[in-house]
Formats: structure tokens, C-alpha cells, sequence
């Protein structure tokens, strides 16, 4: 807490401290529902956040689970009108989220057969409003639906401007949105899973109360505030993420990102390189990245004009979007990690909040293992590469010249 602490009692003071904590084994849920999509239930999106908490809190899980259960009652409610999304909607309450990403992670793992090429994206809610100011973090192929769902969505206590507007004003850095890290339960979907996610959250109050006991419905009115209009703007970006999502024949990905990132990416690992081989080992991928931004680019453009124009020409579009996101998953895992199969971001390991992109090669660079960077640098090439497939593949769909013969 931010006031000062005094303790009285000179040099020989002694303090005697008794800490009391049981530690037991006990039961906890995922608690999950699902709403078969019309013309598409094959492919899924899952909507998450935990319940279980330390001290059960008002910000910590509630701030999120509210807008959970919000966005599925909202979804109940149309398709008591008969209004159904075309993909299907997994809303997921997740067990076990504070004693290590439990439930989720569980869940992942059990259902990594049956749902890991169904989910075309997942949504992470945990202490979702927490203030007037909406943000997301997201892996790259979600940048422009997330702005497109930031447009959609009006800013918290003021309707007549959008919450696009509010994020791009207060926005200071050359990136408006954040990069996936850990410490919630969208880590299974994105480093194991390998799936694009998003994190919709809303900040900006002062001080912060989780993991406390000081995590109260009075601690938050007085706050967050007592409208709870950034829950209620946290809800409608929710929902217009999923109806982007859902009702779209083409699962509106951004496929030019990631190229993009990559290069920015390429030059933060090259800072971070001691010596000039390390350095010209790096720059193999640039030329890589640059190409895959180009068609990337060219997929994003492409899919705005035209459509395929036979079903063999649309297989390939479909199989090119598929194996894009799946391009950087590397069964293999990343060395010292090897549950953690998304060679394009990890959590950091010495802060698991934060996220390491190109985490195979910032790890050998840490380890200053030369050995081990060139491995590093070949599977990573190798994942940008199968990128650059799926691309030229998606291009191949989109062409007017594709016939069924080619
Ligand atoms: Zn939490």
C-alpha cells in the first residue's frame, strides 16, 4: 500500500513471524458452455476467463467473469430469438487459474486432438474492467479485427465516440496493442495450442487491490467506479469481437502482421546480439520476414477483391489460412520448454507476464550458446517459411488464373 511503514524498537528488536497456510488437494471445475454455430460448427471460438481466485476478489476474477457471463447471457438471449452465430461459441469459466493456469491448461491438453485445428480463436477475460480505457493483446493475425471491434465498440460512459478513438489518443507507443505474455489462461491456447488470441481488458484506475484481501465490491465502486461501464464496454467488445469472428465466411485474420512484427522483432534480438557473427547470423531471417510481410500483405489486400473462383481454387485458400496459423507450432518445443510449441512468442521466463518473440533464439542468445542459436536460427527460418507457403498458397486460391488443373 502506498503509505510509509515504521517500526519502532531499535537494533535488537526481534520479530517473531508465525505464517499459517495449509496446503491440501482439492477439487476445482472448468465450467464450459457451447453454442452449436449454424453454418460452420466445426470451427470454434472460445471465450474464457477464470472463477476461482485467492481471495474470491471483486477485480480478481470478477471483473472479468462478469463480462463472461454477460456476453453468454447476451448470446442465450438471440438465439432465443432464433439469431445463431455461423461458428460455434465455447463460453469456458476456467477452474484452478491462480494455482498455476490449472483448469485451462487441463483443458487444453485433453482436448488438443479433438479441438486444436477447431479453434480459430481464443479470448482471455481475467480482471477484464478495470477502468475507462480499452486495450488488447493479441497474437498478430488479430490486429485489424481487433480494430475493427474497437471501432464497433463505444468508449465507457461516453457513447458518442468510439473506443477506438479513446485507445488511439491515448496511444504513445508506434504499436497499439500488446503482445501475449503469460500468467492467465490464454497461455495453453497460444504457446501450446498455437491458436490466435486476444486479451480484452479495460484500465486505467489508480491503485490495484488483487491477490488481496483488499479486493472488495467496495474497494472497486470506489475505484474502478461505481457504473460499471468499463465492464459493460468490456461485454460489448466482447461480443462484436465474436460476431466478427463468427459470421464471416473468412475467418478475418490479418496475415501481413506477423512478417511486420517479425522485422521489428529481428531488429530488438539484434540490439540484444554481443558479437557481430551472432549479429550476421541473424540477418538470414530478415530477407525471409520481408517476403513473408510482402505476401502477407498481398493475401490482405487479396482478400478484400476477390473470391476464389472454383472450389479447387477455395481449398487452397482454406488450406492456406489453416497452415498460416499453424506455421510457427513446432512439435518439438522449444529446448529447455518443450510443452511450449509456438516458436513465434512465449512467455518470458524470467517474468512470465511478459511475452518473448522469436523466444527458440532469444534463449540460445541468453545461453550464449553459438550451437545452439544456429539451431535456433534453422527452426525458426523453417517456421517463417512454412508461413511463406501458406501465403503463396492463399495468393494461389485468390489468383483469377487458378483452375482446377493447376
Ligand atoms: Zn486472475
Amino acid at each position: 500500500m502506498d503509505f510509509p511503514y515504521r517500526l519502532t524498537g531499535g537494533n535488537n528488536l526481534k520479530v517473531h513471524l508465525a505464517i499459517q497456510q495449509e496446503r491440501f488437494l482439492g477439487a476445482s471445475a472448468n465450467v464450459l458452455a457451447m453454442v452449436q454455430g449454424w453454418r460452420r460448427p466445426a470451427e470454434v471460438i472460445v471465450i474464457g476467463c477464470h472463477h476461482d481466485a485467492w481471495g474470491y476478489g471483486a477485480a480478481d476474477p470478477c471483473a472479468g467473469t462478469i463480462c463472461l457471463l454477460e456476453a453468454a447471457n447476451c448470446v442465450a438471449q438471440l438465439t432465443k430469438q432464433g439469431i445463431w452465430p455461423e461458428r460455434s461459441i465455447v463460453f469456458a469459466a476456467w477452474g484452478a487459474e491462480e494455482f498455476g493456469i490449472i483448469g485451462s491448461t487441463e483443458w487444453v491438453e485433453g482436448h488438443d486432438a479433438e479441438m486444436g485445428e477447431k479453434i480459430v480463436s481464443y479470448v482471455n477475460l481475467d480482471m477484464a474492467a478495470m477502468g475507462p480505457n480499452l486495450s488488447f493483446a493479441l497474437t498478430p493475425e488479430l490486429t485489424q479485427v481487433a480494430k475493427d471491434c474497437a471501432a464497433m465498440t463505444p468508449a465507457a460512459g461516453d457513447p458518442s465516440v468510439s473506443a477506438l478513438s479513446v485507445m488511439l489518443n491515448n496511444n504513445k507507443s508506434d504499436t497499439l496493442f500488446g503482445t501475449l505474455g503469460g500468467g492467465s489462461d490464454h497461455v495453453g491456447f497460444v504457446c501450446r495450442l498455437v491458436v490466435p488470441a486476444i486479451s480484452i481488458s479495460a484500465g486505467g484506475s489508480q491503485g490495484t487491490s488483487y491477490h488481496s484481501n483488499y479486493d472488495t465490491t467496495a474497494w472497486y465502486r470506489a475505484t474502478v467506479g461505481e457504473n460499471y461501464e468499463p465492464a459493460l464496454m468490456v461485454t460489448r467488445a466482447t461480443l462484436s469481437f465474436m460476431a466478427l469472428m463468427s459470421n464471416q465466411k473468412w475467418t478475418p485474420y490479418q496475415y501481413g502482421e506477423i512478417g511486420r512484427l517479425g522485422l521489428k522483432a529481428l531488429d530488438g534480438l539484434t540490439q540484444f546480439a554481443k558479437t557481430d557473427k551472432e549479429k550476421s547470423a541473424l540477418e538470414i531471417l530478415r530477407p525471409m520476414l520481408i517476403t513473408l510481410q510482402t505476401q502477407g500483405e498481398l493475401v490482405d489486400a487479396g482478400i478484400l477483391k476477390d473470391q476464389p473462383q472454383n472450389p479447387h481454387a477455395e481449398q487452397r485458400l482454406i488450406t492456406g489460412m489453416r497452415r498460416f496459423t499453424k506455421a510457427f507450432k513446432d512439435d518439438a518445443g522449444l529446448p529447455d520448454r518443450p510443452w511450449y510449441r509456438n516458436l513465434w512468442v512465449a512467455t518470458d521466463p524470467s517474468n512470465s507476464y511478459s511475452a518473448s518473440v522469436f523466444p527458440m533464439i532469444q534463449e540460445a542468445l541468453q545461453a550464449n550458446d553459438p550451437q545452439r542459436l544456429e539451431v535456433a536460427i534453422e527452426r525458426t527460418a523453417d517456421a517463417i517459411q512454412r508461413a511463406s507457403a501458406a501465403a503463396e498458397l492463399m495468393l494461389q486460391g485468390l489468383r483469377p488464373s487458378t483452375s482446377p488443373g493447376q
